[in-house]
C-alpha cells in the first residue's frame, strides 16, 4: 500500500534509531535479581496498593508517584512504582498537531520510568510503526505490558473511540510464568501469516492508539480483510449483542461479547463493521464458533474489522490493546503447530 511521505521528520527519530534500542525487550534481562525468596528485597511499603496475580492478566492504571505491590503466584511480592512518563511525536504529515487531515499520519513514542524492587527501568514504546506489535517486558518475575500514557494527548485527541487512560499510565501485569488467561485462545479472525503488519491496519496507522488521520488516538485495533471474512469467538462467550446497529438506526454494526472468568474478572471483546451476526444475540457462543461475517459496514477506504479489548475487574473497566490477545493467539497457534509436528 502506498503511503504518504512524511513531510516533517523530527530529530527524535534519528536519535531513537541511532540508539539501537530493542524496544519491547526486557531492559535488563541478565541483571534482574531473582524474585524475593529471602525477604531481603525492598518492602512493599504501606503506601503501595496490593494486588495478587490471578490466572488472568491484571489491568492497572497508575499515577506518577503511585506504587503497587504485586504478589506473584509464588507468593513473592514485587514493588512497582511509577516515577515518570513522557511522549513525543516522531514525525507528522499534519500542518497542525491535533487537527485531523484525511490520510494524515503522526508516529510517536512514549516512555515511562518504573522503579521495580528498587531498581529503575525505562520502558519505551512506538506507535504506529511495526513496533506497535511489541513483546511484553519480563522484569523480576512480572510480565509487563506498557499500554499507554496520558502524555500522548499533548499531541493527539480522543475523538475516535474511548482510549485515554484515566491516570498517567496504563499497564497489564501478569506473573511471567503464566499465560494471559488459563484458556488456549482461538483466533478471532484468520491470523495473517507471519504476524500482524502495521501496513494492514486500515491505511497503515490504525493499531491501538495509532493516530487516525494523524490526530485522533484510535480506540481499537483495525485489521484489514475483505467483507465476509469469518469472525470466531476467541473464548466461550457468555453473553453478546449489538450495542450499535444499522437496524437500531446507528451508522455501524458494533458487537460486544462478554466472557466471565471464575476469578471474578470479565473480559469484554468488541468487533465493529460486520455485516451480520451468525449467532443470535444473547445466545452463548462456543470458543472457536463463528459468530459474524466481518468487515463491510462503514469500513471506509479499506475493508477491515475493528477490535476492542476491555477488562472489568476490581469494580473498574480498563481498556487494553487488543494486540495482547492477538499476541497470545499467535503463541497458541504456534504451540498447536509444534505439537502437530511432533511425531
Ligand atoms: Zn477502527
Amino acid at each position: 500500500m502506498k503511503r504518504r511521505t512524511f513531510i516533517k521528520t523530527l530529530p527524535a527519530l534519528t536519535a531513537l534509531a541511532a540508539s539501537g534500542i530493542a524496544l519491547g525487550e526486557d531492559s535488563k534481562p541478565a541483571a534482574s535479581p531473582a524474585p524475593d525468596k529471602s525477604g531481603e528485597a525492598p518492602a512493599p511499603g504501606v503506601d503501595a496498593k496490593r494486588l495478587k496475580a490471578k490466572d488472568t492478566l491484571t489491568a492497572i492504571e497508575m499515577d506518577r508517584g503511585e506504587a503497587i505491590a504485586f504478589e506473584l503466584l509464588s507468593g513473592a511480592v514485587v514493588r512497582i512504582e511509577l516515577l515518570a512518563t513522557s511522549a513525543r511525536a516522531l514525525r507528522t504529515t499534519l500542518k497542525q498537531l491535533k487537527v485531523e487531515e484525511s490520510g494524515g499520519r503522526t508516529d510517536y513514542s512514549f516512555s515511562c520510568v518504573l522503579r521495580i524492587n528498587g531498581r529503575e527501568h525505562t520502558l519505551e514504546r512506538e506507535v504506529s510503526t511495526q513496533r506497535s506489535f511489541y513483546e511484553p517486558w519480563a522484569i523480576d518475575g512480572v510480565r509487563l505490558w506498557f499500554d499507554a500514557v496520558q502524555d500522548i494527548f499533548e499531541f493527539l485527541v480522543e475523538a475516535h473511540g474511548e482510549c485515554r487512560p484515566r491516570k498517567h499510565a496504563r499497564f497489564a501485569l501478569q506473573d511471567a510464568s503464566a499465560r494471559i488467561c488459563p484458556e488456549i485462545l482461538h483466533a478471532w479472525c484468520p491470523l495473517p501469516e507471519g504476524g500482524l503488519k502495521i501496513g494492514d491496519c486500515y491505511r497503515g496507522e490504525d493499531c491501538w492508539l495509532g493516530a487516525y488521520n494523524g490526530a485522533s488516538a484510535h480506540g481499537g485495533l483495525d485489521l484489514n480483510h475483505v467483507e465476509g471474512t469469518p469472525l470466531w469467538a476467541p473464548l466461550d462467550i457468555h453473553d453478546h449483542f449489538y450495542f450499535n446497529s444499522l437496524k437500531m438506526g446507528h451508522n455501524n454494526n458494533r458487537w460486544r461479547g462478554i466472557h466471565r472468568w471464575p476469578n471474578g474478572a470479565e473480559w469484554i471483546l468488541q468487533a465493529h463493521h460486520m455485516t451480520e451476526l451468525t449467532v443470535e444475540e444473547h445466545m452463548p457462543i462456543k470458543k472457536g464458533e463463528q459468530f459474524a461475517w466481518g468487515a463491510g459496514v462503514l469500513s471506509g477506504a479499506v475493508d477491515h474489522s475493528h477490535f476492542v479489548f476491555k477488562v472489568h475487574d476490581y469494580g473498574e473497566t480498563v481498556l487494553l490493546d487488543p494486540w495482547i490477545l492477538f499476541w497470545q493467539m499467535y503463541r497458541d497457534k504456534e504451540a498447536a503447530q509444534a505439537l502437530q509436528a511432533t511425531p
